[in-house]
């Protein structure tokens, strides 16, 4: 390491310490009404680097309420205006880049070099991007049935947002829900995730020195004791979440006696096909890619069912093994990191729990992978290595279960249609993606997988500009993009506008 690197490491524990404590109301970081607090745990460690306060219903109803007086004043800023201020936001948090992406390092355990730089990046992107399209909050006007009669919808702010924010891609998440509902009138409350909320409260800190007082609020806590409450709201006219499966259906729950319109983004078990015109030049590092071994497996559209044609079987095998041992796992704060560690010892003793049945199953090989390091540095914290495994059958947990870690299977197939039924074989319909050079093959994949997010030649994260979410179990609606902002952020009003008595002849 060197100085100016230590210097950047010791700033953002400074700044965790700094921000230790405090929810954002109101403008302004602020203790919080509950006493409890809850630890915040660096995993490449398990160094304490702050706490955030346990928040309840109590600290929940001050946000809302903030939110809900700022909203009076910020649905009727010209929606333009809004978007200025939020593009003012985005050249704050550029200039303090760094420092955000060593915090969401610290937080998160990802490697600072290839995800907390450049999610900090995209955050930043996604942030401009909603404040251009701020002027694009257009409704639509609609033929009359008579000429004086003048017809047309205008588009109009829902009101005080929730937002339930994971851990594994804290940053992005938190614009993601943040810049459009802000762009469109809205305000906003977001929970942040347990395991890494600091990173997002230094991100809100900053927007709001552009912002007015009260749009953007932060709470933090856990999941029942905060994000429940904040659901449950009455003056919560809109949440949006993102995290697993279970949880996405019980907010649905929480939400349905008072009809507020819910966007769920959740898990996959994503399948990769692998055809055998494959291109293996790019499906092998594709396929490294796509199954985000460098943020440890932990991604929603994470590729960990890879299909690959019997005839190249081996090949694949062999090329994908051989990159892998090439994948640096180290110091999430180290440039020449290329894999961090895993969030958690609870997300961490998962993976293991999946490898434990992997090892128990007939049949099953460890490719690559699948041993906890031993180097002392690494021993001390979730470090996992990347881990192929195959030999396991399609209804084996591993290959059913979405583990969120390091892990990925391969399954030989020599048939399409049988690899597309065992492709959707899933409850989970979020991301999926092909590797040929055939256009027509390629064609028939998008014609029949069942996803939200389906690639052709690449594995692709998912980016701003692009609608993302799920099917099925996945999710319900789409964010990152424009349409996005416009459905699920704002609502619709319809107009008829009759003169009544004829214009006055002039
Ligand atoms: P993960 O397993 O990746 O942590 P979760 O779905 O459990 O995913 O968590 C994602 C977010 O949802 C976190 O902010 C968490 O605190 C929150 N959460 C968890 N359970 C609930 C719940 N019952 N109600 C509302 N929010 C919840």
């Amino acid at each position: 390491m060197n100085n100016t690197t230590i210097d950047w490491n010791q700033k953002a524990r400074d700044t965790a310490t700094r921000l230790s404590g405090k929810i954002l109301i109101d403008g302004q970081l602020t203790d919080a009404l509950c006493r409890d607090t809850i630890d915040v745990i660096h995993p490449g460690d398990i160094s304490n680097i702050g706490h955030v306060p346990r928040c309840n219903e109590a600290d929940v109803d001050r946000a809302v309420n903030s939110a809900q007086q700022a909203f009076s004043s910020w649905r009727n800023v010209a929606a333009r205006e809004r978007g200025r201020q939020l593009q003012l936001a985005a050249d704050q948090l550029e200039i303090e880049k760094e420092l955000i992406a060593r915090l969401c390092s610290l937080d998160t355990g990802n490697a600072i070099r290839t995800q907390s730089r450049p999610e900090t990046a995209s955050t930043i992107d996604l942030t401009r991007m909603f404040g251009g399209l701020a002027s694009e909050l257009k409704g639509e006007t609609v033929p009359s049935a008579s000429a004086n009669v003048l017809q047309f919808s205008i588009r109009e702010p829902i009101g005080v947002v929730g937002g339930i924010i994971p851990w594994n891609a804290p940053l992005f998440l938190f614009v993601a829900k943040v810049a459009p509902a802000l762009a469109a009138g809205n305000t906003v409350v977001i929970k942040t995730a347990e395991q890494a909320p600091l990173c997002v409260l230094l991100v809100a800190e900053i927007m709001n020195r552009e912002l007015p007082p009260g749009v953007l609020n932060i709470v933090s806590g856990y999941g029942e004791e905060c994000g429940k409450p904040l659901c449950e709201h009455p003056l919560v006219r809109k949440v949006t979440f993102t995290g697993s499966m279970p949880v996405g259906c019980a907010i649905a729950g929480y939400v349905a006696s008072k009809l507020c319109p819910v966007t769920l983004e959740l898990g996959g078990k994503n399948p990769a096909i692998i055809m055998p015109d494959a291109d293996l030049d790019l499906a092998i590092p594709g396929i490294i890619d796509g199954m985000r071994y460098t943020r440890q497996g932990q991604a929603c559209t994470a590729a960990t069912r890879v299909f690959v044609h019997r005839d190249l079987y081996d090949q694949v095998v062999e090329g994908v093994v051989t990159s892998l041992a090439k994948l640096k796992l180290g110091d999430p704060l180290d440039d020449e990191t290329d894999m961090g560690c895993i969030i958690s010892e609870e997300q961490l003793n998962r993976t293991l729990h999946y490898m434990e049945i992997a090892r128990n199953t007939e049949g099953a090989r460890i490719l690559f992978g699948g041993e906890r390091p031993t180097e002392p540095l690494l021993a001390k914290g979730y470090y996992y290595p990347p881990t192929l495994l195959d030999g396991l059958q399609l209804d084996n947990d591993v290959c059913r279960d979405e583990i969120f870690g390091p892990v990925a299977t391969l399954l030989p197939f020599t048939d399409f249609n049988s690899v597309i039924s065992d492709a959707n074989d899933t409850e989970f319909g979020l991301a999926a993606n092909l590797w040929t050079r055939d256009l027509a093959r390629a064609m028939a994949f998008v014609n029949q997988i069942e996803a939200g997010f389906v690639q052709v030649n690449q594995c692709a994260a998912p980016r701003s500009n692009v609608s993302y979410g799920g099917i099925k179990m996945s999710g319900l609606g789409k964010e990152y993009a424009l349409d996005s902002m416009l459905n699920h952020f704002t609502q619709s009003k319809t107009v008829m506008i009759n003169p009544g008595t004829p214009a006055a002849s002039v």
